[in-house]
């Protein structure tokens, strides 16, 4: 008989996605939970990725990405952010943005190491500090608008903080941080060394002409910094798991030096594709307004219900109060509107380590149209 396992992550269960997304499937509900797109992914790229496959492109790419895509990628931060950054040394291309993430942690993380992070956070971020051996320092949001409070963050650093982890625009709430925002952090990291993950799954769905501040953009930043990136969320086909991490050559090559024995290279097909699709700017610069108007869609169809929806200035998500429905803590009432309603979400406690409810719940409006309003019209079946 083994023994038990001594867990590394003991008080971690199973993710809120795949928690809802199962109640969703066995309560045959409208996922509006798990953020992933009910609408086909771009035609040209699919047709790319077939033909890479036709073409023979099927063995291991090189162990830091297929070189005509990391060529691409540099091409298109310099045409967006005007930063130059060598497609050889500093980008690597990785099974998505989680593992991007992952990675930078394991980079730089030795057990007894503080990591700042913004809550509500991105489900992955606690547990791939923990498994490390490091440190999760929280720091809320300011509730309703998810600001950042930089006082806060002056009061956490300490000669233990070995990193900040940063992400916008926000997922779980949409909120999208400001030019001020980012001078302010590298007015505080200034003379530390700091390292800082930038998340940026999201940069290509920014609404209501937000710019997106790229940590790309500002050097004194980028020179301590992972950015982080997802082409699952900006081409629509979250299930492709292919992302990649752009960072200066001192800090990559100590990141190559974790990805080359963990995935060591990620799926040919894809990234012969998307070294061609990305050329087409059209490809990326129009989604931030065919989401946006998901959003608007998803907004005006809610206007019937009595949830009370927070502003989502980014993201495929948008959250809401429901005082006027119910008291219940969120994740209960995610779970009653999964089974009674037929619509599942996701509460937004669950992206806290200690559960902090505010009794907000988040909706994914990436959406087809027929869904939306089928979805919102069981919504609007609720009140007291
Ligand atoms: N960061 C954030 C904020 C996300 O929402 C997600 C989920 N897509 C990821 C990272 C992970 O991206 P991927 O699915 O490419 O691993
Ligand atoms: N990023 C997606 C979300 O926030 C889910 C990713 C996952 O299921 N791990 O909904």
């Amino acid at each position: 008989m083994m023994n038990p396992i001594n867990s590394k992550l003991p008080n971690t269960g199973t993710s809120i996605f795949t928690t809802m997304s199962a109640l969703a499937t066995e309560n045959n509900a409208i996922n509006l939970g798990q953020g992933f797109p009910d609408f086909p992914m771009d035609e040209s790229l699919a047709a790319l990725t077939q033909k890479a496959i036709g073409d023979g492109y099927n063995q291991y790419a090189p162990m830091a990405g297929y070189p005509a895509l990391r060529e691409s990628i540099s091409e298109k931060i310099k045409f967006l952010y005007n930063t130059t950054v060598s497609a050889t040394d500093c980008i690597t291309i990785t099974p998505g943005g989680s593992y991007a993430i992952y990675t930078a942690f394991t980079t730089i993380l030795r057990p007894g190491d503080e990591v700042i992070l913004f809550e509500p956070a991105y489900d992955s971020y606690t547990p791939n500090i923990l498994v490390n051996g490091a440190i999760p320092i929280r720091i809320a949001l300011e509730f309703p608008n998810y600001s950042i409070n930089w006082d806060k963050v002056k009061l956490a650093i300490n000669e233990k903080t070995k990193a900040i982890i940063i992400n916008s625009p926000h997922n779980p709430t949409g909120s999208v941080l400001s030019h001020e925002d980012i001078l302010m952090l590298s007015s505080i990291l200034k003379d530390t060394s700091i390292y800082l993950i930038s998340d940026e799954v999201y940069e290509h769905l920014i609404f209501d002409d937000k710019q997106h501040n790229s940590i790309l953009k500002y050097p004194d930043l980028f020179k301590r910094s992972f950015v982080c990136f997802s082409f699952g969320k900006v081409y629509n086909c979250t299930g492709w798991k292919l992302g990649y991490c752009v960072a200066p050559k001192p800090l990559m090559d100590e990141y190559r030096k974790i990805h080359q024995f963990d995935a060591f290279c990620c799926f040919t097909p894809s990234q012969v594709a998307l070294a061609e699709h990305l050329k087409n700017k059209n490809s990326y610069l129009s989604l931030s307004k065919f989401m946006q108007a998901k959003r608007d869609f998803f907004v005006s169809c809610m206007k019937e219900t009595k949830f009370t929806l927070l502003p989502s200035f980014g993201s495929y998500f948008i959250c809401a109060t429901y005082e006027h429905i119910s008291d219940l803590p969120a994740n209960e009432f995610s779970i009653e509107l999964t089974k009674k309603q037929g619509v599942a979400t996701i509460p937004v406690s669950a992206f806290y380590m200690d559960g902090k409810d505010d009794k907000v719940i988040r909706f994914c409006f990436a959406k087809k149209e027929e869904t939306i309003i089928e979805a919102t019209n069981r919504l609007q079946e609720l009140s007291r």
